[in-house]
């Protein structure tokens, strides 16, 4: 049994009084409560080592939102994977839609990203997912195969102990609509099926894949109930306590 995980991406929200007081609340809820899964929060960058400080010893962890594809040098402006492990953090995400839209971010940087936060010790949560259009030309499967692919590619067996995918349909991401647990479950099981074929079930039987895309504590539980369905990546939810402890609840 693979247990659940949750991952709470803040995107660029809150300043860091707010995020502390975020962070503070949702550690001591589940503090005391029986929770089964695994908490990870996303904050910006400029949190991640006060919020690492306030929920030390807790039951949440820290990840980073992004980290830079270079290990170190003259990138003005940039945040290496070593940086973000000095700051406490555990988990990076990498390859998040708005990463890959807005920033223009492409499967070969990704796959660079994805091994310097490896390397440098880090747990990485790969985002990877279709658009509206890829969907309705039935291009979707293609889509997905390739960044997991391309964004893997020369990542060996031992490293993808350490490596979480999110499924993230892009059409669902904060739109308000969501993946049926039928289209959740479609696209896990086809991404777990590409990882055996690469990796042997060893890596398959225990690498978690979960579902983003207007997640909510009303349509959690059905779609985590899925068989390869082992959480969920929230974004809006995850910036109200009561809803993204309703959505952890319905992880239970
Ligand atoms: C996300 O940005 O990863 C996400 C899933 O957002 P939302 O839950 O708001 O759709």
């Amino acid at each position: 049994m693979r247990k659940k995980i949750i991952v709470g991406n803040w995107k660029m929200n809150t300043e860091l009084n707010e995020g502390i007081k975020l962070a503070d609340s949702i550690n001591k809820h589940l503090i005391n409560s029986a929770c089964n899964a695994t908490v990870v929060l996303c904050p910006p960058f400029t949190h991640l080592a006060s919020i690492s400080e306030t929920i030390k010893g807790g039951s949440v962890f820290v990840g980073a939102q992004n980290c830079a594809f270079e290990a170190s040098g003259a990138f003005t402006g940039e945040i290496s994977a070593a940086m973000i492990k000095s700051t406490g953090a555990e988990y990076v995400m990498i390859g998040h839609s708005e990463r890959r839209i807005h920033y223009n971010e492409s499967d070969k940087v990704l796959n660079k990203k994805v091994a310097l936060a490896l390397n440098a010790g880090l747990k990485v949560i790969f985002c990877c997912g279709e658009i509206l259009k890829e969907r309705e030309e039935n291009r979707l499967f293609e889509v997905v195969k390739r960044q997991i692919e391309e964004g893997f590619s020369n990542i060996d067996i031992e490293q993808m102990s350490n490596v979480i995918i999110g499924y993230e349909p892009v059409w669902a991401i904060g739109t308000g609509l969501t993946a049926t647990p039928e289209q959740a479950q479609e696209m896990h099981a086809f991404i777990r099926k590409l990882i055996t074929e690469k990796y042997g079930n060893s890596v398959d039987n225990n690498l978690p894949i979960l579902y983003g895309g207007s997640c909510k504590p009303s349509n959690a539980g059905e779609i985590f109930s899925q068989p390869d369905v082992d959480g969920g990546l929230i974004g809006g939810a995850a910036l109200k306590t009561e809803d993204f402890i309703g959505i952890i609840e319905a992880a239970n």
